[in-house]
């Protein structure tokens, strides 16, 4: 990983640093000093980062002073809540932690959660079941509502409800110049739109509202089963999911099971087939019933009806822990048998893969309100995605498969991807349709033309000369003259 340097006022002593203590009540750390290492880790080890400092914001107004100080200093800001999504290093930059502020909020009455931008998905999970409802969660518990939500948010519910950023209502956020606006679809709309996809290309979220629905109890699990028959499962997957109701949220993986104490014993660390389902109404193992003949006698039939955070957590398996990983992503509209077959291989018994996993899409993903963001590919109807461990310091197996893989699927493939599930930041524009992109760079343009917030999955502003699309709505359009 090649290492930016910038020439860094900071240290001890230095403007930045000095600007921070002025504004900021959290807490600042520099290298050297205990607790950086901590915080500078993200949830994907292969990225090392080695900013100038890190800020630990308390509240907006703390947000908004490592916005300035950044600013001010010429200095790249990146912004982390769980560090689940970094895929750039934050070599030189202020990093801004926002996992200090994790209020949650849940006003049942509205059906809506208010969440800072440091809550992760199990403290909303928890807070909403207490009223019987769910938002559109992560499969990790732990992964963070805010960059999760930015990026599209794909949930067990997603094909029921849509994105999780097709449930936002509105959005606090510190734009580049340091300006606290809140977004909504009445208020600043090319901004609102662009943050419900777009990802943290646009400014710091300092709070987030979203819809919750009522969904107290689903029938969700993942039942496993021998590798045999993975292929004639994968098949049967192809056809059966064209026909699900939009209630029922799928998908088949080949995985290798982690070596934890919540997995049974004799199952710990074995190759297997899994179909994970989470099916929001009634009759849920009668609709599986095709998909799950077709993988056989099951080694563990792992389907009941839960409350919501206990299906979240039993169609997973256990949160996956920080680690270094190599994860690939491709949409399809059509998979071919060989396709398939390039799965089979790919998970087979001495693969070095944790998991490769095809996923149907589709349901209210495929059917937005005419004023929806720009998340994702929406009538491509499968995704392929395969996952390995990354060690260190030879990963030509890992990198054999995973390219071998790639290789294989490449030709089937859409060329297509979503944002939350992309690690290669270099191919960003793939999240995009081209006239959600084109939208995108022009509402960029509007509100960080120098591309202040550009350590991530970073969408640059047009040129200088470029023309504003029509589409862009004109509140946005006069808060970029003023
Ligand atoms: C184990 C695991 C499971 C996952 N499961 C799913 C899943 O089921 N569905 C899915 O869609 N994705 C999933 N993801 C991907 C996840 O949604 C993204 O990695 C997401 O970016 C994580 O957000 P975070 O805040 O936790 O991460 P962070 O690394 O803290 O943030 C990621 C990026 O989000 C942006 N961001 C975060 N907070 C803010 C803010 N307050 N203001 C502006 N920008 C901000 C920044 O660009 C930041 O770099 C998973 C990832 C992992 C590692």
């Amino acid at each position: 990983m090649p290492v930016t340097t910038y020439d860094v006022p900071t240290g001890r002593t230095g403007p930045v640093t000095r600007a921070l203590w002025r504004r900021f009540k959290g807490d600042v750390f520099l290298p050297g000093d205990a607790g950086y290492d901590q915080h500078v880790l993200g949830w994907n080890r292969t990225i090392e980062s080695r900013p100038a400092a890190v800020a630990v914001a308390a509240d907006p107004s703390d947000v908004r002073g490592a916005v300035l100080a950044a600013r001010d200093h010429d200095l790249p800001l990146a912004i982390q809540a769980t560090g689940h999504g970094t895929v750039v290093a934050a070599d030189g930059a202020l990093l801004l932690k926002t996992s200090s502020m994790a209020d949650v909020e849940i006003d049942p009455l509205r059906r809506v959660a208010r969440v800072g931008p440091g809550a992760v998905w199990t403290d909303v999970n928890r807070a909403a079941a207490r009223y019987g409802l769910a938002g559109l969660a992560g499969r990790c518990g732990t992964v963070g509502v805010t960059g999760y939500t930015l990026g599209g948010g794909q949930s067990w519910l997603s094909r029921t409800f849509g994105f999780a950023a097709d449930s936002v209502v509105s959005a606090d956020v510190v734009t580049a110049d340091g300006t606290m606006v809140t977004a909504t679809a009445g208020h600043y709309p090319g901004l609102f739109w662009a943050l419900r996809g777009g990802g943290g290309n646009f400014g710091v979220v300092t709070s987030l509202e979203f819809r919750l629905y009522p969904v107290a109890r689903v029938f969700a699990g993942m039942s496993l089963y021998p590798l045999d028959r993975a292929l004639d499962t994968l098949a049967a997957y192809r056809q059966w999911a064209l026909d699900e109701p939009d209630g029922m949220n799928t998908a088949v993986l080949l995985m290798r099971l982690p070596p934890s104490p919540l997995v049974p014993e004799p199952l710990r660390g074995r190759r297997v087939l899994a179909i994970r389902a989470f099916h929001h109404g009634k009759g849920g193992r009668r609709l599986l019933a095709p998909l799950l003949d077709a993988a056989g006698p099951p080694l563990l039939d792992g389907f009941a009806t839960r409350s919501f955070p206990d299906a979240s957590a039993a169609t997973n398996g256990p949160d996956a822990p920080p680690m270094a990983n190599r994860q690939e992503v491709e949409m399809f509209r059509e998979l071919p048998d060989d396709a398939l077959d390039a799965m089979v291989e790919a998970g087979a018994a001495d693969s070095p893969l944790a998991f490769v996993e095809l996923r149907h899409w589709g349901g209210a993903m495929a059917r937005p309100a005419p004023d929806a963001g720009p998340a994702g590919h929406r009538d491509v109807p499968f995704s392929v995605m395969a996952v390995a461990p990354y060690p260190t310091p030879d990963r030509t197996v890992v990198d054999g498969h995973l390219d071998r893989l790639a290789g294989r699927l490449r030709p089937y493939a859409t060329g297509g991807t979503f944002l939350t599930l992309l690690t290669d930041p270099t191919r960003t524009r793939s999240a995009f349709t081209d006239a959600n992109y084109a939208r995108l760079v022009a509402v960029k343009r509007t509100w960080d033309p120098g591309n202040f917030f550009r350590l991530n999955h970073n969408i640059p502003p047009a040129s200088p000369g470029g023309t504003v699309p029509a589409t862009q709505p004109e509140s946005d359009q006069r808060r970029a003259r003023k």
